[in-house]
């Protein structure tokens, strides 16, 4: 009995051992795959995460207006898996570390990530196309030079035409 009155007293000076998430936050995991955010700036439309996608979570679809695309996550959909940050060439899509995923069910589909890319003009011919991302020609391209920035602002036609001169 006085070992348990010792272990007691001991106990009652010192602080909780259990974590007070959610009454305060929690420590978060190195490496945790938490709520997706994307960038709209860095995208190129080229559909890889919607393809992936293990949950069915993302779609890209032109607005109405014609003017874009329209990219939309559905955050309660999503299974965490990693594949759209995997698989995205432009480190456009990336997977936080914000565990706060709680919702209600009447918000599930206001739950979303949204983005939107607005169409360019050619420089060349003035058609619209998607933008090409500084990210893409980071990674395409070890130095970026003003050949093939010019080359940035063209669509695949124009392109085409020029490199066959
Ligand atoms: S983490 Fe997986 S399920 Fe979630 S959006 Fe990316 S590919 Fe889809
Ligand atoms: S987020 Fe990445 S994978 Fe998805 S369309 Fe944009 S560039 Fe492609």
């Amino acid at each position: 009995m006085s070992s348990f009155l010792k272990i007691a007293l001991r106990n009652l000076f010192k602080s909780p051992t259990t974590d007070p998430y959610p009454f305060g936050e929690t420590f978060v995991p190195e490496g945790l795959r938490g709520k997706a955010k994307y960038n709209a700036g860095a995208c190129i439309a080229c559909r890889m995460c919607e393809h992936v996608c293990a949950g069915g979570a993302i779609q890209i679809r032109e607005v109405a207006d014609k003017s874009g695309l329209e990219f939309i996550l559905w955050h309660n959909t999503c299974t965490f898996c990693g594949l759209c940050e995997y698989y995205c060439p432009t480190k456009a899509i990336r997977l936080t570390e914000d565990y706060h995923t709680a919702h209600r069910q009447e918000d599930k589909y206001r739950y979303v990530e949204k983005g939107f890319i607005k169409y360019v003009n050619c420089a060349g011919c003035g058609t619209p196309m998607v933008p090409i991302s500084p990210e893409l020609l980071q990674r395409a391209y070890e130095h970026v030079n003003k050949e093939i920035e010019m080359l940035r602002h063209l669509c695949p036609k124009c392109r085409q035409k020029r490199a066959l001169r």
